[in-house]
């Protein structure tokens, strides 16, 4: 089977070397499409939702058209302008750059509102090759002179939908009209409504639309159980479950490089053995891992969701989310890993006290509540409370269906370790 490649899109040497330093083993949707015309000098509308790679999908093609076309920025100018809605989503873009072009000579900054404008006038007066912004601070500073936006090159409006629903579409125009004519315009937004279209319509020249869906749950297949479990048992739990015999090929998923080599150890420890695969690891040690995996050589596969992007193997009988992922999306990314080709697989979810909010925002969005698996040897104090509970309690939540089980909140857990509140975590980016 073809298999692209970065290399195949095109991408400069010290691009190439650093994705794989990152663990990008090959390129996502929008990457492989929007790349080629990018290099090729081209507009682009982007339908596409954060979490699709589409900030790399923009930043290579941008850092190869800099360091082929390396200028002095002129005082107070911007050759690349990237207008972003949320000053998170600004730093985010910001560092990806950093990232993404470390060995490359550029300069970049980044400014948006709430913090001093003083360090952010200092950067930009010398002028940088990329500036990334939120549209209220940039409009502030180019009207009190501080930035001058006439020798913008390339801009990108990113999560245009969003400054949309912000109040920043009139700010997002302003802008566009102090850019030259000449110029090259990306927009990026998750969907399209009227006025994003009728703005794309007039801003981008004969651009190449790329639309990438949301990985949509095509999980039909994929048999789903949540365990409940307590987090000290999971692991006991796992190696339960990976030595019954119809475990063939398995995908375990932590959320941390540590984790993920923690686990690996502690399963070898048990007589189960496993390789663990993530972004630490050498290019080639997770080459060789995952050829021995492909290759049904090791049976289980510990993994993180950033290594697991380039795991395109068949016959995996059963995905182990050891940890519920912060993303919802991330969730059928992994049991998607399973039942592929047409053939069934099954994805266990260990759920643990604290991790029940994120098991609720996955069944939102599956739009269907996940069935729980009462009958394991690690049955939670929770999930001991169901009315189908090994132990026979009583329920004391109505017994009604298996929605109202696993909608149930937190607070009605049993176990001592739902007492701290629990804190919703950053995104791993
Ligand atoms: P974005 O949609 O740009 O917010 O990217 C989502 C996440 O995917 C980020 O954490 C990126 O570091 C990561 N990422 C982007 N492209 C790839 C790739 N080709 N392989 C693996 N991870 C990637």
């Amino acid at each position: 089977m073809h298999e692209t490649s970065f290399r195949t899109l095109g991408l400069i040497e010290p691009l190439l070397s650093t994705l794989i330093e990152e663990g990008y083993t090959s390129p996502t949707p929008i990457q492989e499409k929007a790349i080629p015309s990018l290099l090729a000098g081209r507009d682009l509308l982007g339908v596409a939702q954060t979490g699709t790679g589409k900030t790399a999908a923009f930043a290579l093609p941008i850092l190869q058209y800099l360091s082929s076309a390396p200028s002095r920025p002129e005082p107070r100018t911007a050759r690349v302008l990237v207008v972003a809605p949320t000053r998170e989503l600004a730093a985010q873009i910001d560092e990806s750059f950093g990232t993404y072009g470390r060995r490359l000579r550029f300069s970049r900054t980044c400014v948006f509102g709430g913090v001093g404008k003083n360090p952010q006038i200092k950067a930009l007066s010398r002028g940088v090759d990329v500036l990334t912004a939120t549209p209220g601070r940039l409009l502030d500073l180019h009207g009190e002179g501080y930035v001058r936006l006439d020798r913008v090159e390339t801009v990108v409006l990113d999560e245009a939908d969003r400054m949309l629903d912000m109040g920043f579409i009139h700010d997002v125009r302003r802008i566009v009209a102090l850019l030259p004519k000449k110029r090259r315009t990306l927009l990026f937004s998750a969907t399209m409504p009227r006025d994003i279209a009728s703005l794309a319509a007039t801003i981008l020249d004969d651009p190449v639309r790329v639309d990438v869906e949301p990985e949509k749950p095509t999980v039909d297949k994929v048999e789903q159980r949540i365990l409940h479990v307590r987090k000290e048992n999971k692991k006991d739990l796992l190696a339960h479950l990976l030595r019954k015999s119809d475990v063939r090929r398995a995908v375990v998923f932590t959320r941390t490089k540590h984790g993920a080599n923690r686990l690996s150890a502690a399963l070898g420890a048990e007589g189960i053995s496993s390789e663990a695969i993530h972004a630490n690891k050498s290019q080639n040690a997770r080459i060789r891992a995952l050829d021995g995996f492909k290759r049904g050589e090791i049976r289980v596969l510990v993994a993180t969701d950033l290594a697991a992007r380039g795991i395109d193997v068949d016959g995996i009988t059963h995905v182990f989310n050891y940890e519920l992922p912060n993303e919802p999306e991330t969730y059928v990314h992994r049991i998607g890993r399973t039942a592929r080709a047409g053939a069934s697989g099954s994805a266990l979810s260990f759920c643990d006290a604290e991790e029940r909010p994120l098991l609720r925002q996955i069944e939102r969005l599956l739009g269907r509540p996940v069935p729980v698996e009462p009958d394991h040897p690690y049955v939670s104090a929770s999930a001991a409370e169901s009315p189908v509970s090994p132990e026979g309690r009583r329920n004391v939540m109505p017994s009604r269906t298996m929605r109202s089980r696993n909608f149930r909140s937190p607070s009605s857990d049993r176990g001592s370790d739902n007492r701290k509140p629990w804190k919703p975590r950053q995104p791993m980016r």
